[in-house]
């Protein structure tokens, strides 16, 4: 099974019921498939042959899954990247992933016209007005053959370290987790269900658990293009959604939202939480302000996502990732890939339907992490007795804001770009609301002078919005271990 014939069953099983909704846009499941055969054939037309990389860049509106499916109609790779990207990190992810054509929304056509020209690719502006006029002028075609094992979609992320790299994973990958998740005992759709799309699309968590999900079982996907907590409200309430995926950021933000009292939101049965440790205070409030079900589940892009899941069926351990999905194993390792003894912490390895083939182009990258099948993820766990597992560190350089993972070399390497910086650190600052807050602490050349401000919007100037330093500080020295290498654990920000 692939993720396009996942598509063409529902649009043949359910062809009237609504796929996706973005305010008065509604399409049909026979509506969607159609706009994705007449994808495929513009792309053609483009010049895509299958195994093609196509990247895409957007916010969640409805051009999203019609291009999502177009490009897998057509047999190609998605290559789904943040539209809050500057030039030089969309340049990236199309040199790396080869990719040759870039459809990307005209809210940030020239950031990513820059890449496009930079890397060589050829650039097409979606306009929410005229796309659909686009598409149908092109005649449907028929879906390339694909089998399982061909992969479906790239997904650049930096893994354990360094740059970002492309996460390869299959269409039997991708359609296994959607199922998996679907599940009674995960997410529970079924068709007719009403799914909120406040998850970016072009994350793992809300491509698989609410897009892919969606279509696999016929439900309605409802788009929020940017979460505020007052429209997600005013969605639940309009279109009855009775399931929502989010990272915490959002559940915080839902929990103490003081209007909330004025919606009617008893449409809602089971809400799922992933991305980032959600707090235990949170996860209550929140059920009984809403009085629906919320269950944490783990996984990361390479895992297409899901690993493991507070299973709706058991007991819920409230701080736990609960234990592996069907098909999933888990355990603990030491460096060397071995089991750790039991009780033990140890670094969370996967192995099952969900891991990807590697990083794109990659092999290096790959064999650090992939192993007889089993996947390192960077982060530090703990299994109970129960065999519930919780995440207790990070082992990679890595903070999660707000559900959006910044990797802190990449903000590092912007800050040593500038002239007055002689070293520079990013870490993490705990935040109510975002979980982790991305904070630089610099040192400054001698004889020149710069401010924290200064510093702060030279990096907001070079990376997407979520990553520049909402702290910036300039201290005299930095903690450096005995090979001068900075101990970032030993920053304190005041
Ligand atoms: P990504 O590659 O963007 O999917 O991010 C994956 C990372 O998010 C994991 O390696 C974890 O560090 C983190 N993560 C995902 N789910 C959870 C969770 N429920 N609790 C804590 N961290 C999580």
């Amino acid at each position: 099974m692939t993720l396009t014939d996942n598509l063409r069953q529902t649009a043949e099983r359910r062809p009237d019921v609504i796929a996706i909704k973005m305010d008065d846009t509604e399409i049909s499941y026979a509506e969607l498939s159609g706009l994705a055969a007449r994808t495929a054939r513009w792309l053609r037309d483009l010049g895509i042959e299958p195994g093609d990389r196509v990247a895409v860049s957007l916010p969640n509106i409805a051009q999203m899954p019609i291009l999502y499916y177009g490009i897998l109609w057509a047999g190609g790779v998605v290559v789904p990247m943040n539209p809050l990207y500057k030039d030089r990190e969309f340049a990236h992810v199309l040199r790396d992933s080869g990719a040759t054509v870039f459809f990307a929304w005209n809210g940030v056509a020239e950031q990513a016209a820059k890449g496009a020209a930079d890397a060589g690719a050829t650039f097409v502006e979606v306009d929410p007005a005229t796309f659909t006029g686009h598409v149908t002028s092109h005649a449907a075609t028929r879906a390339a053959a694909r089998d399982g094992e061909d992969t479906a979609v790239i997904l650049y992320t930096s893994g354990t370290t360094g740059a970002p790299k492309g996460a390869e994973l299959t269409h039997a990958n991708m359609v296994r987790n959607a199922e998996v998740c679907a599940s009674d005992r995960l997410i529970g759709l079924s068709a007719g269900d009403v799914v909120f799309g406040g998850l970016p699309l072009f994350h793992v968590f809300g491509q698989t658990c609410m897009m892919n999900a969606s279509v696999l079982t016929g439900a309605t996907l409802t788009l929020l293009p940017r979460f505020d907590p007052q429209r997600a409200l005013e969605i639940i309430e309009r279109d009855k959604v009775t399931h929502m995926g989010g990272v915490p950021t959002m559940y915080v933000a839902l929990s103490q939202f003081t209007d909330r009292g004025t919606y009617d939101t008893s449409s809602l049965t089971r809400c799922v939480s992933g991305g980032s440790a959600l707090p235990v205070e949170i996860l209550t409030a929140f059920e009984e302000a809403y009085d629906a079900m919320l269950l944490e589940g783990y996984g990361l892009s390479e895992t297409s996502p899901v690993a493991s899941f507070n299973h709706a069926d058991r007991e819920r351990k409230a701080g736990s990732v609960g234990q592996p999905v069907e098909g999933v194993e888990l355990k603990l390792i030491d460096a060397d890939f071995n089991e750790v003894p039991e009780g033990s912490d140890g670094e969370i390895a996967i192995k099952g339907h969900n891991v990807m083939k590697g990083y794109f182009g990659n092999p290096e990258a790959t064999d650090a992490v992939l192993k007889d099948g089993w996947f390192r993820t960077g982060d530090i766990g703990r299994r109970d007795d129960d065999g519930y597992y919780y995440i207790v560190d990070r082992a990679k350089d890595m903070i999660i804001r707000g559900g959006y993972n910044v990797y802190p070399r990449e903000v590092e390497v912007v800050l040593y770009g500038h002239p007055a910086v002689a070293s520079a650190a990013v870490v993490a600052i705990p935040s109510q609301m975002h979980g982790e807050e991305v904070a630089a602490v610099i040192t400054v050349k001698p004889g020149m002078t710069v401010t924290e401000d200064e510093i702060q919007q030279y990096t907001k100037d070079r990376v997407a919005a979520y990553k520049y330093p909402r702290v910036v500080r300039i201290v005299d020295e930095l903690p450096l271990g005995p090979t001068g290498k900075i101990l970032k654990r030993e920053i304190k920000v005041g």
